[in-house]
């Protein structure tokens, strides 16, 4: 089975021999290719809608894989025992729902070693979660496929994050000629990918300084009170992410 690169950088990230937990799995992709190359001894494939779950079971029976790959019925960690999984892997979703999987799930966290997770949109909000509740992002990548940029992130528990720690990772730090770049901006571009800043992350930030200048049109043509507050703090917005992008070197990959 031929997985899209996004799965497949996933699937890279998985350590070897570990019993996986894929929440969100829609057609179980992953957990498949997972136990199919020998990533992992047994899967878990979790979906909370029926019609993907119907086509979890349909992937995993016709992959023959159904001694190791389970698939269950239910809303985010709630279909796992506590101990159950080394790895889970919550890809395909926004930030902001992933936070709250885990979040409300997160008694099932005792013994899970390492989390791999890819949100859509709402990457703040995601390291924002892993900072506050003791999990070390160890690293993170940023790829395009079909046109869409994705984020993936790597996390470890704190105890187990050995030299890395958030303090060091999201201390507000001077970057480049004097540009400083404060905890929240950490948190919003990423502090390993704004180490090694690739095209892909800086096609990222003008995109979304487009995003922004539209919105600022939008906003210049209403009469509320709140528009001019709104654009002046989008202008700052995109001051900041310019200063960020000039003083990063240009990475031709
Ligand atoms: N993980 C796959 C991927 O990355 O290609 C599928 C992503 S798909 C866009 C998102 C899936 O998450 C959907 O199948 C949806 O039913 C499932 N989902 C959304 N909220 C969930 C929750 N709370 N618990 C389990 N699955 C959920």
């Amino acid at each position: 089975m031929k997985l899209s690169n996004r799965l497949q950088l996933i699937l890279d990230h998985i350590p070897s021999g570990s019993r996986l937990a894929d929440i969100g799995s829609d057609h179980a992709l992953l957990p498949t290719a997972a136990v199919e190359t020998g990533t992992c001894v047994s899967a878990i494939a979790g979906e909370v809608n029926s019609g993907p779950y119907q086509a979890a079971v349909k992937q995993v029976t016709e992959s023959g894989l159904t001694h190791a790959v389970m698939v269950r019925l239910g809303d985010g960690l709630d279909v796992l025992e506590t101990g159950e999984v080394d790895v889970i892997t919550i890809s395909g979703m926004g930030g902001g729902l992933i936070a709250s999987i885990l979040d409300r799930g997160e008694n099932k966290l005792s013994g899970v070693s390492r989390l791999v997770l890819q949100p859509n949109v709402g990457e703040d909000i995601l390291r924002k979660w892993l900072l506050e509740h003791h999990w070390v992002l160890i690293n993170e990548y940023i790829l395009v496929e079909d046109g869409k940029i994705y984020e993936v992130l790597i996390a470890v528990p704190e105890e187990q994050g050995l030299e890395i720690k958030n303090e060091e990772l999201y201390q507000e730090r001077i970057m480049g000629e004097g540009t400083k770049i404060s905890t929240d901006w950490l948190l919003r571009m990423g502090p390993w990918l704004l180490q090694r800043p690739s095209s892909v992350f800086h096609a990222k930030w003008k995109s979304e300084i487009q995003k922004m200048n539209s919105i600022l049109r939008s906003l210049s043509k209403s009469d509320l009170a709140s528009a001019e507050e709104k654009s002046a703090n989008i202008r700052a917005d995109i001051k900041k992410i310019e200063e960020v992008l000039a003083c990063l070197p240009k990475d031709k990959q």
